[in-house]
């Protein structure tokens, strides 16, 4: 076929275009293209823009017919503990299974490299399914390799750090069934270890194209010692990535950790001088007025857990800042954390929760924000992902036409974020990669994945003596 007069540019040559779509770019203008598409070439994204544009300049070996469907930029959890996700219908609620022969912590610290392989395959489908193409682990894996390995089998992107990075248990006591002495048997509480521990993952940042990264991250929750702070973020400062841990999470924990050390412990981590661009602070539930400006003003991230929130029985013991961070120009991203009886990758859920619990300022727009552009920056990669612009890897979803939870369609973003879950997604892609298709992993077996995830738990079970618990009888 022709394409235009001698004096017209040549199309150029690439890999995948999506066509026909709504692409929700994400980009610093929020541009939406109502009938658009995008070009890919290996790795990254060459153009966005209207169709008709980007159809007349560039020639695909693969081309995507959206349907006019929704394309919009992977989304990132920037805090779930994916291994953790296989607890679900064993323990019901974390907190409370101190009270049990076997608490919550215990399960975390019996895991072996097969069990955090296979919840990061399962974590990693259900991701997908709900249009997440990246997550944060916050350094509750023990065998980072395991878990790089599940992520890279499925092509999904993460970050990694050291496993439990803590030198000081004793705030822990105020924590319920995350406090265990088998799992501080297995990561002790002390300096050296953690010293030796908290880079552990960063070793894959030499592959500038690696997909599982590495960055730094301490438990936090009062259990790092000021010289183990001060370590970590200068560590974080010269390998240049981001810097975590928990802070403001439970009312006993944190009024407790006040008394302690004489002054909120935002503003001892200012004045220790470890927040700051690279720094986030994952939950914040409990915070005195006067913490905000602190992390307002070293520019230090905030990551909200609103499915985690919810099963914290906390509501009416705390004013939440939000809000008030969000007005003051906090970066605030969203997580999803444990995800004890919620699905790994609940973006609807955890959008809805915001909504409900704030309505104002947080719309669907400031919502897929946080899911996205503001959770990339959390991560130190917002020059890589996050926004679908030239030169940014090619992480993308295409939502089907097909899905009921997608109509009446008549305001496509704000069905995206906050009634849309797993039914509307159909294609991924990820690195450039199409990692799913139909709704479906192009890469693994799923219902493989599933059996043996499974499998993975019943042995688990096993050995520590557990049984589902039932109100019925059930008859076999
Ligand atoms: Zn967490």
């Amino acid at each position: 076929m022709p394409r235009g007069d001698a004096a017209a540019t040549p199309a150029k040559a690439c890999d995948i275009i999506v066509r026909n779509a709504y692409v929700v770019t994400m980009d610093p203008k929020r541009r939406v293209f109502a009938r658009g598409a995008i070009a890919i070439g290996g790795r990254t994204i060459l153009a966005v823009g209207s169709e008709r544009e980007i159809v007349a300049g560039y020639r695909a070996a693969r081309t995507f017919d959206a349907g006019g469907g929704v394309v919009h930029p992977g989304l990132i959890d920037a805090h779930v503990h994916i291994v953790h996700g296989t607890c679900r219908g064993i323990f019901a609620n974390t907190l409370n299974s101190a009270s049990q022969p076997v608490s919550f912590a215990d399960w975390k610290a019996d895991v072996t490299p097969e069990d955090e392989h296979v919840a990061t395959q399962l974590a990693g489908i259900e991701m997908l399914r709900h249009g997440y193409t990246c997550f944060i682990e916050p350094g509750t894996a023990f065998d980072g390799d395991a878990v790089a390995e599940a992520a890279v089998s499925l092509g999904i992107r993460g970050l990694l750090s050291g496993p439990y990075i803590w030198d000081d248990i004793g705030p822990m006591r105020h924590l319920g069934g995350l406090d265990s002495q088998s799992l501080y048997g297995r990561v002790p509480a002390n300096l050296d270890r953690c010293l030796k521990d908290m880079g552990r993952e960063l070793h894959r940042n030499r592959d500038d194209d690696a997909l599982v990264r590495g960055y730094v991250g301490v438990y936090g929750l009062g259990t790092a010692s000021d010289r183990l702070l001060a370590e970590a973020k200068a560590l974080a400062d010269r390998e240049r990535v981001a810097f975590h841990q928990h802070e403001g999470y439970l009312p006993g924990a944190t009024k407790a950790d006040r008394d302690r050390i004489g002054k909120s412990r935002i503003r001892h981590l200012a004045d220790l001088g470890v927040l700051g661009p690279n720094a986030t602070l994952i939950h914040m539930y409990v915070l005195g007025e006067d913490d905000i400006a602190p992390i307002a003003e070293t520019g230090t991230s905030v990551v909200w857990c609103p499915v985690a929130f919810f099963t914290l029985g906390i509501m009416g013991q705390t004013t939440l800042r939000f809000p008030a961070m969000h007005q003051l120009g906090v970066n605030l991203a969203l997580g999803v954390d444990g995800a004890v009886d919620a699905t790994i990758g609940e973006s609807g859920t955890a959008a809805f929760f915001v909504s409900a619990c704030t309505r104002e300022p947080f719309g669907p727009e400031t919502i897929l924000e946080m899911q996205t552009i503001n959770a990339a920056r959390a991560a130190g990669l917002a020059e890589r992902i996050g926004s679908l612009e030239p030169g940014k890897r090619a992480d993308l979803v295409i939502r089907s036409t097909a899905a009921a939870e997608s109509y009446p369609a008549v305001n496509p973003i704000h069905q995206l974020v906050l009634t849309s879950r797993g039914g509307s997604v159909d294609t991924v892609i990820v690195d450039g990669r199409v990692v799913m298709r139909g709704g479906h992993s192009t890469r693994l077996d799923e219902l493989a994945v599933l059996a043996a995830a499974r499998a993975s738990v019943q042995r688990r079970m096993a050995r520590l003596g557990l049984r589902p618990t039932t109100v019925w009888p059930v008859v076999e």
